[in-house]
């Protein structure tokens, strides 16, 4: 018997158009002798959109509107064997869509709610791999209320990490939102704009020098393994949105170019990670590792990576002698799999 999958798409976050890439790979790798294959896009609005929309969407690469409501559409996925919902960011990595399909009962490909919430926040993330000893640069957490009632604090924590230091909205993806502050007059703006998407905002010291950026793919539920290390190199100040985008801005090395030692440490640091925040499927766990003095701190962990045929997840496992198609095909086992 064929599986019945329903992949989901686009979404409601800043991510939506990358997601849609995502989904194009995704529907074009599963097996069809294996799997019977149903793509639903939801509009950044959030609405749920019938196969005519779905299909444009996907060809068109751009996000539509209409469609309809998510709880009148609940019921319609419960004629599915299991969900992908190949979402990025708020409103789909973040445990929700996770916890509708709980819910539902429907198994799905990925982290649970727990798993999903914990890792898309930047605060919460730090909190839970602190207490399990994973390196990680300093931090301090604002709330849109402090920042609006007395911004002193505020900029009181951030003169405590110094310059210069990163501003981040705690739950967004894709360099959204995020400020590179070197001067104090920069940091008004910073918070106002990380603010301006999220109640939450997380100030980080920046490493003693620009980073190297390395990366590793998790595959797997209670007995994860990790993928080789990857790098991206890139001109930019640091890894913004534009570079992450652009055609031809960064360039991804796989093996990353580490002492065989650092890299040993990488894949262990992030399997300890992995298990720490509950995660299930797969996971891409970023880290910077400083050259100059040989630091590696653990920077985040993305539980609905990038997933076009030339991202770095893949590619990650690619390396390691897993095809994309045989990638997909065995998340969605993961997915059924009992745990
Ligand atoms: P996102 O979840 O949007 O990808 P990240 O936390 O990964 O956000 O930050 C985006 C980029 O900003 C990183 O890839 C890196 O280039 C830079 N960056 C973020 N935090 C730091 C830091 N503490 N020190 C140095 N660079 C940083
Ligand atoms: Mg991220
Ligand atoms: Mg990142």
């Amino acid at each position: 018997m064929k599986k019945r999958i329903l992949l989901l798409a686009g979404g409601q976050s800043g991510e939506h158009e990358v997601s849609l890439m995502s989904a194009r790979s995704v529907l074009a790798a599963l097996p069809r002798d294996q799997f019977d294959v149903t793509p639903v896009v939801i509009s950044k609005q959030g609405r749920w959109l019938p196969p005519t929309g779905t299909q444009q969407a996907l060809e068109s690469g751009e996000a539509p509107t209409g469609g309809d409501l998510v709880l009148h559409r609940v019921a319609s996925a419960e004629g599915y064997d299991a969900v992908f919902p190949l979402l990025h960011g708020p409103m789909g990595e973040d445990g929700t869509i996770q916890g509708l399909l709980t819910l539902a009962g429907i198994p799905f490909v990925g982290s649970g709610v727990l798993g999903s919430a914990v890792s898309m926040d930047k605060v919460m993330t730090k909190q839970v791999l602190a207490s399990a000893g994973v390196p990680q640069v300093e931090w301090r957490l604002a709330l849109r209320r402090e920042w609006r009632d007395q911004p002193a604090l505020v900029e009181g924590r951030a003169a405590e990490l110094g310059f210069p230091l990163f501003v981040k909205p705690a739950n967004l993806g894709s360099s959204v939102g995020i400020s590179k502050v070197s001067r104090t007059q920069d940091l008004a703006p910073a918070l106002d704009l990380a603010f301006s998407l999220d109640r939450r905002v997380i100030l980080e010291a920046m490493t003693s020098h620009k980073p190297r950026e390395v990366e590793v793919g998790i595959l797997g539920n209670d007995a994860p393994v990790a993928s080789p290390v990857g790098e991206l190199s890139f001109e930019a100040e640091f890894y913004d949105y534009e570079t992450k985008y652009t055609e031809g801005r960064a360039e991804m090395h796989i093996p990353a170019r580490l002492p065989r030692e650092v890299a040993e440490q990488v894949r262990e640091t992030a399997l300890k990670a992995f298990r720490a925040l509950d995660c299930a499927g797969l996971a891409r766990v970023d880290f910077f590792y400083v050259e100059e003095t040989g630091e590696l701190y653990l920077n985040e962990v993305n539980t609905m990576p990038g997933f076009t045929t030339t991202s770095m997840y893949p590619k990650l496992f690619e390396a390691a002698g897993v095809s994309y198609s045989e990638l997909v095909t065995r998340l969605v086992s993961l997915a059924l799999e009992e745990r």
